[in-house]
């Protein structure tokens, strides 16, 4: 193969594209070559068993991925690879191309089949996870151990009484080389600007810190911690869960590989609870606690980003729903006031009229609420600060209640002027929900006072009403999100018990705070208060 390579090279004829291909695919092989003998080499060193069949098994990991991002035609670079190493390492020629043989077709057989079956290489999905503990760690991995162990055998480098612990120890080298190096390779490749918000940053660096710190002070030997019935490695368990469940495959995959290297570099040391007389032995227990390790959180960082990605579409879908809502609602609403002033005079049309438009601004308070709720719950409420005068605020919402609530009657004091850093359209937003429901909880003809008063950091806003007040043991639910009182419920006229959550949830953003004082039957004053922050002081 690459004679012919070669002999393409020296054609001057040739179209450029294709000396570069030609040359990029030698170049590319030859590094490959290069990484599997490296990397076969150092696994090599640990205790192979019958001198060849390792427990650390990089390369398949390597080839792998190599041949899923590269493509399939890059086998011969492993090919060559193994068969140098193992050469190197003793195997007369012919062994050594039967080894090399296996190692490559393993690598092949589990990057086709992986493609074949729609492997995603970028873990997207438990099924992705799942096709590859199957597909590539569980199955490829038994070629490269039957077709090498077998090589080992007819040349008469292994005995048949070794065979079965050669074969084995092949085997699951092989297939912890995929589970281990593998996703890492891909992950890096795939995601290498996955970005990580800001303040996850730390939190980032504390769960890589605590990962790092526990392995080491459980397998540097610096603690002395050999006592093999303690069961102290899965100490590390709960970062790795950590890891995986607040960041990505990349992350996730990093953190395994980085146990990996620290629990085998302790073990080959003789440090740690999986450390045994025999090195080949203490290699086996540490692999199986690599490999369940490697196994579990692959599959739950896969399984954590599925259930974001369904709750992004979910959001998505709620969003796109109510937006699409909003433009036929406000067509209804625009054709209505059109059709008002041609309507009979009769009281009944009137009323019918006016029953329309009602139900559609209910409509389009569910509609919002719903969008204000989704936008909360996916963290995306962005406040806007801008210097607010509270009184012209409170007076143009005041305005637009009087003349949208003709029933009631609005009335509102202050004794100061207070100008501060809010957000205009958020903090208005609160103030109509509490009138509204004012409005919707008292009777016809009653007052309702807004008051505005302020101390030295605070702004304070009431709303009064003279309705029919709530129950003490309800003063705190009416907070929380759906929350109706029982009565409430019954009414078949209410919203969705999202309008105070949402306002909450607004005035918390601007670092205050939301209240009531009610009694049954006595009304209620509904209280909300902002630090007071002064537009030159920002
Ligand atoms: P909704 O949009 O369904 O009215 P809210 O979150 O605005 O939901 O209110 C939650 C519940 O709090 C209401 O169902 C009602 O029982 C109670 N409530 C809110 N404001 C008042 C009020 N001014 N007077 C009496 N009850 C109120």
């Amino acid at each position: 193969m690459s004679s012919l390579v070669l002999k393409r090279q020296t054609i001057t004829v040739a179209p450029h594209l294709t000396v570069t291909f030609t040359l990029n695919y030698l170049l590319i092989n030859l590094l490959l070559l290069l990484i599997y003998v490296l990397t076969a080499k150092t696994g090599l060193t640990f205790d192979a068993v019958s001198g060849f069949a390792t427990l650390v098994w990089a390369p398949s990991g390597i080839s792998l991925a190599a041949l899923l991002i590269l493509g399939l035609k890059y086998w011969p670079g492993i090919f060559w690879g193994a068969f140098i190493a193992n050469y190197l390492t003793g195997a007369p020629p012919w062994v050594a191309f039967g080894i090399a043989t296996g190692n490559s077709l393993e690598a092949l057989l589990g990057a086709y089949f992986l493609k074949k079956f729609g492997f995603n290489l970028t873990f997207d999905k438990v099924k992705d996870a799942l096709l590859f503990i199957f597909i590539a760690v569980v199955f490829s991995t038994l070629t490269s151990a039957t077709v090498g162990t077998t090589s080992l055998l007819f040349g008469r480098v292994i005995n048949l009484s070794v065979y079965f612990s050669t074969w084995s120890t092949w085997w699951i080298g092989d297939g912890l080389g995929d589970l281990v190096v593998t996703p890492f390779i891909l992950a890096w490749v795939f995601n290498p600007k996955a970005k990580i918000a800001s303040v996850q940053i730390t939190e980032l660096a504390l769960a890589f810190l605590s990962l790092i710190l526990i392995s080491l002070i459980e397998f540097s030997g610096v603690f002395q911690i050999h006592n093999q019935s303690l069961p102290i490695a899965y100490t590390i368990i709960p970062a790795l869960i950590w890891i995986a469940l607040r960041f990505g495959i990349r992350e996730t995959s990093t953190a395994i590989l980085l146990v990996a290297i620290i629990t085998i570099w302790g073990t080959v040391n003789g440090f740690g609870i999986f450390a045994r007389p025999r090195l080949s032995e203490s290699l086996l227990y540490l692999q199986g606690f690599v490999g369940v390790n490697a196994f579990t959180f692959l599959i739950l960082s896969a399984l954590e980003k599925e259930r974001r990605e369904l709750e992004k579409r979910k959001d998505e879908f709620v969003s796109i729903v109510s937006h699409e809502l909003k433009t036929p609602i406000t067509a209804i609403k625009g054709y209505l006031s059109m059709l008002k002033p041609s309507l009979s005079t009769s009281k009944k049309e009137l009323s019918r009229a006016e029953r329309i438009d009602n139900e559609v601004d209910r409509l389009t308070k569910l509609i919002n609420d719903l969008l204000d709720f989704n936008r909360i719950i996916s963290g995306k409420i962005n406040l806007d600060y801008e210097p607010v005068s509270m009184n012209k605020l409170i007076s143009g919402v005041v305005s637009d209640m009087k003349l949208l609530s003709k029933s009631h009657r609005f009335v509102f004091q202050s004794k100061t002027e207070v100008t501060t850093l809010a957000d205009e359209y958020r903090i208005s937003q609160v103030l109509i929900n509490l009138l509204s429901n004012a409005v919707k909880y008292s009777a016809n003809g009653t007052k309702i006072v807004i008051k505005l008063s302020r101390s030295n950091h605070l702004i304070i806003v009431s709303v009064r009403d003279l309705g029919i007040g709530i129950a003490p043991k309800y003063h705190k639910d009416i907070f929380i999100q759906y929350f109706q009182t029982h009565e409430q419920k019954k009414d078949g006229n209410s919203g969705l018990g999202l309008g105070l959550y949402i306002s909450s949830q607004i005035i918390k953003a601007h670092n205050g705070q939301i209240w009531v004082k009610s009694k049954p039957g006595k009304g209620s004053t509904f209280y909300f208060s902002i630090p007071l922050k002064k537009p030159n002081m920002s």
